[in-house]
């Protein structure tokens, strides 16, 4: 598969064009920003678009649906087009070239490289960099890609009014998950021996810049399933997972962890006591996100990326995290 600059086919077809291709347009009504009908993913009718910011939303099942595994029932093109086909995100990418090819004699030819996989780069001179040492192009200076999470739902996070109480840190499900209970601790989180909706869940407090919890995400080990707050009451554009234990603790420390889940974090921390992690779970790098991961990258330049194999938006961000750092990619 030809190399596919994602960030390029974004800016260059709009998600009114995509909906114009699957003959959606005539389905849905004008809104100030753009439209709003029936959900074609779910069938529900809680599905808006905002043209302006190319972006889409599904308040239906779709919402119910992504909540439970952790994800955004909305974003861009691809994400759009990837849904629709249940293709990966990558594929998507290529059906949507293939439906709206590049005119020629455009603006530049399309840059030639082997394919899309991940490029592992490592800091000069950290392993015997000399041989393979050609100079890596300057990149060109390209606006910033829009976050996927639009951004008429971007909403900042507030402290809770409440703490969870009976959170077990050192409960044997940790154990089981191979989280340490000093880690737990350190991060709030444990099983869960309390009622309601997080009831037999291990739960993760993320925290605010202050340190104040801002939301919960609960793990269900037996299925595997995560649970968040609802999405008007917690944004996870703007939060990211263990960065006030990251501030605190990451002076001195060698590496900065990147992963998917919160368990992940704390199974790395519990792991690698020298590598201070946290976790982005949402499908793509906010900019809120971005800043918060340059705040704590501190000048370093090398962090480790870690990721399932499964995850299909891992490498969107993977792409938007080697445009400013060297990246050591973990697929686990
Ligand atoms: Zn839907």
């Amino acid at each position: 598969m030809p190399y596919i600059d994602w960030k390029k086919l974004k800016a260059r077809v709009s998600l009114r064009e995509i909906l114009a291709h699957y003959g959606l347009l005539g389905e849905l009504t004008d809104t100030a920003h753009g439209f709003e009908g029936v959900c074609p993913l779910c069938g529900s009718k809680a599905f808006k678009v905002n043209v302006e910011k190319n972006a889409w939303f599904c308040f239906g099942t779709c919402k119910a649906e992504a909540k439970a595994k952790g994800e955004q029932a909305g974003g861009n093109i691809l994400d759009f087009v990837a849904r629709m086909e249940r293709v990966s995100v990558k594929e998507a990418a290529a059906r949507i070239v293939a439906w709206f090819p590049e005119e020629k004699g455009g603006n530049e030819p399309m840059q030639k490289q082997e394919d899309a996989a991940p490029r592992r780069q490592e800091p000069a001179g950290a392993t015997g960099g000399e041989g393979n040492s050609k100079p890596l192009p300057t990149p060109k200076e390209a606006p910033r890609a829009a976050p996927s999470v639009p951004d008429f739902f971007d909403f900042e996070n507030k402290p809770l009014s409440f703490a969870l109480k009976g959170i077990d840190a050192g409960h044997e499900e940790m154990v089981a998950l191979g989280v340490t209970a000093a880690i737990a601790t350190r991060y709030g989180a444990g099983y869960f021996t309390g009622k309601g909706s997080m009831a037999g869940r291990v739960v993760f407090p993320f925290h605010d810049e202050g340190g104040q919890i801002v939301g919960y995400a609960g793990y269900e080990a037996h299925d595997r399933s995560w649970k968040y707050p609802a999405a008007d009451k917690f944004n996870p554009a703007r939060a990211v997972f263990g960065m006030y234990q990251a501030k605190d603790d990451g002076a001195g420390v060698d590496m900065l962890a990147v992963c998917r889940t919160p368990l992940a974090a704390l199974q790395y921390r519990s792991a690698y006591p020298a590598v201070i992690p946290i976790a982005i779970t949402t499908d793509t790098l906010s900019a809120y996100q971005e800043d918060v991961l340059a705040d704590l990258m501190n000048g370093r330049e090398q962090l480790l990326f870690i990721a399932a194999r499964e995850d299909l938006h891992a490498i969107d961000i993977l792409g938007r995290l080697l445009e400013r750092y060297f990246v050591k990619y973990v697929r686990t």
